[in-house]
């Protein structure tokens, strides 16, 4: 059976394996998936005893998203923008790194909660790895603006920068997190704020009647920035389903089968 798996440190609370023997059942495809926890000196050496194992693919998380960037032989384009990769594909043309987590949100975004992005305003809160790694995919459904907000400024500006030549020139802005001003369609909280059961300081004015929060955290409990726009009269939602979406994803880049999402991230979601 081809084999992949997932690296990370630590790995235990992965829920990879789950969603992607989900994935193997529903489209009847035989492989395994298991999770291996790298060392932090040593993800580039647990790489290579994969490959040479019969390892097919792997997905990265936390922290070697951006050494997996240095392992790969060739990015794809999304995995270039992201400056990160947590898809790893062992072709005949070597290691491909790639990056589903920009497509993922936005699948999760546009097809489960049936939100457009196309003309709408969308505010990014954090300019860190998973903030960078959404703003083409977001750009590519042509928002009428895109403003990402970070504590520190310099960091969005830089990625401003980054974007301007790839569509988002006279769409995409920075600021500081009080300065976000009028109400947004769609607000996504990228920062890491509610790792730490942490607010990024936006005014409550960015969320209206008609606001999507996404919070890309996922957890047992709404995060307090979830609490936060619900209270201000926003539908929420956290990043349980951009986890499943990114994962189908990556799926469809090693089987070319994309699988359906609906009823897993249904069981996950109201699992007791
Ligand atoms: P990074 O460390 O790369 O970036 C962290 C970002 O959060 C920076 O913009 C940082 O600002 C900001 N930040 C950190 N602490 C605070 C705070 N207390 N208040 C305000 N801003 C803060 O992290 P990642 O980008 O890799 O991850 C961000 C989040 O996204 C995590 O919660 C992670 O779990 C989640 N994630 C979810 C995925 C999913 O599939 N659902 C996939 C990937 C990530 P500054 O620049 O000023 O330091």
């Amino acid at each position: 059976m081809d084999r992949y798996c997932v690296f990370g440190n630590p790995i235990a609370h992965s829920k990879s394996p789950e969603i992607h023997a989900a994935f193997a059942a529903q489209t009847g495809q035989q492989l395994t998936y298991e999770k291996i926890l790298a060392p932090l000196d040593g993800f580039a050496a647990a790489v290579q005893d994969f490959i040479a194992a019969g390892g097919k693919g792997a997905n990265v998380t936390v922290p070697f998203k951006l050494e997996a960037c240095k392992v790969a032989q060739a990015l794809t384009v999304r995995a270039q923008a992201a400056g990160a990769v947590n898809t790893l594909h062992f072709s005949e043309q070597g290691i491909i790194g790639d990056n589903t987590d920009g497509a993922g949100l936005v699948a999760d975004i546009v097809a489960n909660a049936g939100v457009a992005i196309t003309g709408k305003r969308v505010l990014l809160l954090g300019a860190g790895g998973a903030a960078r790694g959404v703003v083409l995919p977001i750009l590519e459904h042509r928002p009428a603006q895109l403003v990402i907000a970070n504590r520190t400024v310099a960091t969005a500006q830089a990625l401003v920068e980054q974007f301007a030549a790839l569509g988002g020139a006279g769409v995409v802005s920075a600021c500081g997190f009080a300065d976000a001003q009028g109400v947004f369609d769609i607000v996504i909280n990228a920062t890491s704020a509610s790792l730490n059961a942490d607010l990024p300081p936006v005014p409550a004015s960015v969320f209206g009647p008609g606001t999507l929060a996404l919070d890309m955290m996922y957890a047992k409990e709404p995060t307090i920035f979830m609490q936060f726009a619900e209270n201000h009269g926003a539908l929420v939602r956290d990043g349980l389903g951009m986890l499943v979406e990114q994962a189908a994803e990556a799926f469809a880049v090693w089987r070319g089968v994309h699988p359906q999402t609906a009823e897993l991230l249904h069981a996950m979601r109201h699992r007791p």
